[in-house]
């Protein structure tokens, strides 16, 4: 591989936010390096692989491959602590990828918008010249290269080390950690087209637990769990207990583990010649802890604004932080409400979801919607409604 001195734009990590900003560069004519330093794009996988439609729409033709395989319908279930079912009245459209695939046709997209894509590039450090990054510094097959950029993208993900090399402090709080761990299931009783969340002390304390389906007798099964709570029980503890219980003599074809941010956005994303893009930025849902649209879309904005930046030739940071300003505006102020609502209802115990689902249960099942529950918990929970105003503000 002959590498060339310099790029317009060099982005660390091919995941969806590394992948999708590194395309929409190149389309728009920007001369792109992209280094993963895995083997395989998509490969180790660490998802439960879900994603609703409207989120993938926003950057696949639907008749793409991708909607056309995933797309579906399903149904909700919640379970409450005491075991008891809630049957939604809602359909969600949604899509459980195959993550593996899904990053690698976006790698493969980037390639083809004319990006040059390498594998096991693994990063090592940053250029830094007069408080600027000016490029990366990497191994490739056994050999360190310098290569010069005049924008660098950090989307290395949830261990990001670029965003704090170049000075921004990248350190969440500790309370923001889930410990999610996670079994693709076989030969298991599953609804191909239901999926299902449990709630509950027992089953995973200020998080939930997910049975996604993903074909036939085959499903995601995962938790994430509060940092603090992992640390009395692992969260492949609760896991264990739960898949004993309920898939007893199913086989776990594969086990993933790692960690989510179901925090706020970093405040600071941007620096001179840097953006942070996706999970390095920590801009996943704090409630659901889902990211890979989010990374997408930080991932667009992020082209966009170094386009912006190369036309002007300004690589600053008083040009890059256009790049916070539109995500903040975009996604961020969503995040920072359901921030809110996380917090309180990480909180919520076992007595009171139980009591709320027997209400609902009670009621026609077209009256068990969402906003019904949202409404039984504020009800039940006042500190919730002494909360709201941060969410209007
Ligand atoms: C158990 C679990 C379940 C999840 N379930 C869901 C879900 O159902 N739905 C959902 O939307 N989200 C889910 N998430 C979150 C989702 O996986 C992430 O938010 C998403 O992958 C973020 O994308 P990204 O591009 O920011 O980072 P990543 O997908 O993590 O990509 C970062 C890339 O950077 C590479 N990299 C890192 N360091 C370097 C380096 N020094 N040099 C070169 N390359 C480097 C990595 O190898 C990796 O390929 C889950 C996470 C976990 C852990």
């Amino acid at each position: 591989m002959i590498f060339d001195k310099q790029y317009d734009m060099i982005v660390v990590g091919a995941g969806p936010g590394g992948s999708v900003a590194a395309r929409e560069a190149a389309e728009k004519g920007l001369k792109v390096l992209l280094l993963e330093r895995d083997r395989e794009i998509g490969i180790p996988v660490r998802c439960g692989e879900a994603v609703g439609i409207s989120g993938l729409l926003e950057f696949f033709d639907k008749e793409h491959d991708i909607v056309q395989k995933y797309r579906k319908k399903y149904k909700i279930r919640f379970v409450a602590p005491n075991g008891q079912v809630l049957d939604l009245n809602h359909e969600s459209e949604a899509a459980v990828l195959d993550r593996k695939f899904f990053d690698a046709e976006l790698g493969r997209m980037a390639s083809l918008a004319g990006v040059t894509v390498v594998t096991m590039a693994n990063v090592t450090g940053l250029v830094i010249e007069d408080n600027f990054v000016r490029g990366v510094k990497f191994i490739y097959q056994g050999k360190k290269h310098e290569i010069l950029s005049k924008i660098v993208i950090a989307a290395d993900g949830v261990e990001s080390r670029v965003g704090r090399w170049s000075g921004i402090n990248t350190t969440p709080k500790f309370n923001d950690i889930e410990s999610c761990v996670q079994y693709t299931m076989s030969d298991i009783d599953v609804e191909e087209d239901r999926m299902d969340f449990y709630f509950g002390k027992e089953v995973a304390p200020t998080g939930y637990l997910w049975v996604f389906p993903k074909g036939e007798r085959t499903a995601n099964v995962g938790l994430g769990i509060n940092g603090e709570y992992s640390r009395k029980k692992k969260a492949v503890k609760y896991l264990d207990d739960f898949v004993d219980k309920n898939f007893p003599g199913g086989s776990i074809i594969n086990t993933t583990c790692g960690g989510v941010i179901c925090g706020e956005t970093l405040e600071k994303i941007s620096g001179n010649g840097i953006m942070l893009v996706g999970d390095a930025a920590h801009q996943t849902n704090a409630i659901t802890g889902g990211g890979i649209i989010n990374a997408m879309k930080a991932g667009k904005i992020s082209a966009a604004v170094a386009k912006v930046a190369i036309e002007k030739n300004d690589f600053s940071e008083n040009i890059l932080k256009q790049y916070d300003k539109k995500w903040h505006k975009k996604q961020g102020k969503a995040n920072h409400k359901f921030y809110i609502i996380k917090s309180i209802i990480e909180n919520i115990d076992n007595e009171i979801l139980n009591r709320i689902t027997e209400e609902l249960n009670s009621k026609p099942f077209k009256k068990r919607t969402l906003i019904k529950i949202f409404t039984k918990v504020l009800i039940k929970y006042p500190k919730l409604i002494l909360e709201l105003p941060k969410l209007f503000n």
